[in-house]
């Protein structure tokens, strides 16, 4: 049975991909295009290939040299592929999830990789069941699949449009169909999407412009929010799916969670995130030695910081390259063994030193009250913390796993206790205008919903309610069937 208050709709993140190339391996560019977009999730990975006639998948659990080697990549012959990458917190960690869908449909086989969350999910299904339609699990992604593979047969522009029209939240997605690989962007255009060139005659969709450079692809565009790209043998075309009433950028992909090698909105990542740690500096001015990252992803930030105070930048710690985002261990007692597993400290640069430590974002505040700790075991003798994102106090229900409300460290207490409770010395946030000056955009572009309260989209209650309160439990909470529409197991 499908059980809709566990489901884990709330918790996705994801990086997702698609290839057009008729003179080369679309599974190897593939291949090659998931590694640039690993940090997006580390669940599970998947590809689907076209090749013209035949859709062939394969997914699987873990990060994409896990599930993929040299011969499945030879098991997957074609010209057009659509990939995903998926992390999750919860227990629902499970080969059922695992991107692309693969469904049949009137028009043939069809693959979708879809980024973000819907928020309307319940309405939707309930909806669809009345209608006829049976389900196969409860993931959002799968009623965004069947209302698109429903509607295919009035042609790809129809049924994206139908798509946005009916469904409400966010969603990047890639569509492979036997002929044709199809973008688009939600109207709010809340998590990435670029277009790009493949060589000559092909073409590229993905979540960031970092999956582009390493298999030779040129990022020509970002999809505006409502707007979809259909590529074919005639080549790409682009056009409206929905009118956008509101631009909305997750704010969250500029400090954190996009690569800093990547562009958005016109901006490269790594300079913004740069501008953030001088903004930093100018709104959290404070006498010390060395500007300290937590790496990798405070090194902008911290340069950005030391140039604009003039303290010197100086590593502090080294990070295991092995070890994977520390979040991914889903108890508490291993995340907090998590992060001494992959931060060592350098104590020669840190002793007598007092530290400005600059981060990205304070989650659940695990990771800095440990790296605080680090620091002072360490020899230094003051730890200034200095955090790129604005305090983070309510949830994410757009794609970006924030944690629950009772989760989050500054949600639960002010900066100042938060400060005592982590050990700092003193902590400093950046506001939300200055991490919007440093991208150089205006807060109206984007979504603030973690920071502010202010959901673009607005949330209805069921959902909220469950986000708000504990983090909903995960389990087991769908069945495979069998029908029209098939997950396939791999
Ligand atoms: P914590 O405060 O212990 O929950 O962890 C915060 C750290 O986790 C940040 O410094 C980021 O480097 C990283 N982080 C923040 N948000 C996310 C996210 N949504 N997914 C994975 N890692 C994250």
């Amino acid at each position: 049975m499908v059980d809709l208050e566990r489901d884990d709709r709330l918790k996705e993140e994801c990086g997702v991909l698609g290839v057009y190339s008729p003179n080369q391996e679309a599974a190897r560019i593939g291949f090659f295009g998931l590694f640039a977009l690993q940090h997006r999730g580390q669940e599970s990975a998947g590809l689907a290939v076209s090749d013209g006639t035949k859709v062939r998948l394969r997914r699987g659990m873990g990060l994409v040299n896990q599930v993929f080697n040299e011969a499945d990549l030879g098991d997957l012959p074609g010209h057009i592929a659509c990939g995903h990458t998926r992390y999750s917190t919860t227990g629902a960690s499970e080969i059922r999830n695992a991107q692309p869908i693969f469904c049949q449909s009137q028009v043939g086989e069809i693959a979708i990789a879809h980024n973000g969350n819907l928020i309307n999910t319940r309405e939707l299904r309930e909806e669809m069941e009345a209608d006829g339609e049976h389900f196969d699990s409860s993931s959002d992604s799968e009623i965004l699949a069947r209302i698109f593979v429903l509607n295919m047969h009035l042609g790809p522009e129809a049924a994206v449009a139908e798509v946005m029209r009916r469904a409400k939240g966010a969603y990047s997605v890639t569509v492979l169909t036997p002929r044709m690989l199809i973008g688009f962007r939600d109207p709010t255009g809340i998590r990435p999407l670029v277009v790009g060139k493949l060589g000559e005659d092909g073409y590229m969709i993905a979540s960031e412009t970092c999956a582009f450079h390493p298999v030779g692809g040129t990022p020509i565009q970002e999809l505006e929010p409502g707007e979809m790209v259909i590529i074919d043998h005639n080549g790409m075309r682009l056009a409206c799916g929905a009118k956008s009433e509101r631009k909305a950028m997750c704010l969250f992909e500029f400090i954190y969670f996009a690569r800093p090698d990547s562009a958005m909105y016109g901006t490269s990542l790594y300079s913004a995130r740069e501008r953030m740690g001088a903004e930093l500096a100018s709104e959290h001015k404070v006498e010390a030695d060395i500007v300290v990252p937590v790496p990798d992803s405070g090194i902008p930030a911290a340069l950005g910081y030391s140039a604009a105070s003039g303290i010197p930048f100086r590593e502090g710690m080294v990070k295991s390259r092995y070890i994977h985002r520390t979040f991914i261990a889903p108890d508490q007692r291993m995340r907090e063994l998590g992060v001494r597993m992959k931060l060592t400290a350098l104590e020669d640069h840190l002793r007598g030193k007092r530290v400005i430590l600059v981060d990205d974002s304070i989650v659940r505040g695990t990771t800095t009250k440990q790296i605080v700790k680090m620091m002072f075991e360490s020899g230094a003798t003051e730890v200034h913390v200095r955090i790129t994102a604005p305090p983070i106090k309510f949830p994410c229900f757009y794609g970006i796993d924030m944690a629950s409300k009772g989760e989050l460290a500054a949600a639960k207490m002010s900066i100042e206790e938060l400060g005592k409770e982590i050990g700092a010395t003193t902590l400093g946030y950046l506001s939300i205008e200055g991490a919007v000056k440093a991208v150089g955009k205006t807060k109206d572009q984007f979504c603030l919903a973690c920071f502010s309260g202010d959901y673009p989209i607005p949330v209805p209650n069921n959902l909220s309610k469950s986000a708000f309160d504990e983090p909903p439990e995960f389990g087991e909470i769908a069945t495979i069937s069998h029908g029209q529409f098939k997950l396939i197991e791999m």
